[in-house]
């Protein structure tokens, strides 16, 4: 449980993380290349904020993730989808509009806009199918029902006496023993 709360910590300190180094780097840029036009900074600025946070996101919850061939090849695709529409986002609106300045906040909403969709999108695509939450059930459940003290299978008996080595337990007991047993497996 944890290291889910860490994770969820991170990803919420990522935010402010990936702004600061943006404005960092955007800075570091004016300063150096000071011919360069803000607005460049700006979007360049901002791009890196957005490709920054995404990449972070995927460093933090990859841990977590069931990798499979199709959510790898889901993941990568759609990670394309969105660079690829950025930039064609971001050519149309430089192309289209006549003053530099105007299509700054269309950059910052263009690219914005994509990251968070990518953000959602491979949170579904992560997210545990109800098969494999069956599946991961089902072996947790393979070894929920064995008697605390000699392990044989107690399934399907009816009082929580076990017929093997004759210990008799509280439910409570018998609850403890199971989440004890679960817990390092479960929490991976
Ligand atoms: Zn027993």
């Amino acid at each position: 449980m944890t290291r889910i709360v860490l994770r969820l910590a991170l990803t919420i300190l990522l935010i402010p993380a990936a702004i600061i180094s943006g404005v960092l780097l955007g800075m570091f840029v004016d300063l150096s290349y000071g011919r360069l036009g803000e607005e460049w900074v700006v979007a360049g600025a901002v791009t890196w904020c957005c490709v920054a946070y995404a990449v972070g996101y995927w460093l933090i919850w990859r841990g977590v993730v069931a990798w499979t061939a199709r959510r790898k090849v889901r993941t990568a695709v759609t990670a394309a989808i969105g660079v690829c529409a950025i930039l064609v986002l971001d050519a149309a609106v430089a192309l289209s509009t006549v003053y530099m300045h105007q299509w700054v906040p269309w950059i910052m909403l263009i690219n914005g806009g994509t990251t968070v969709t990518w953000l959602i999108v491979v949170s579904v695509i992560w997210a545990e199918t109800p098969r494999e939450r069956a599946a991961r059930i089902a072996s947790a459940g393979s070894t929920s029902t064995l008697c605390p003290a000699c392990r044989y299978d107690l399934a399907g008996l009816s009082n929580l006496r076990c017929p093997e080595c004759g210990n008799e337990f509280t439910l409570g007991r018998f609850q403890d023993e199971q989440r004890r047993r679960l817990t390092p497996a479960d929490l991976g």
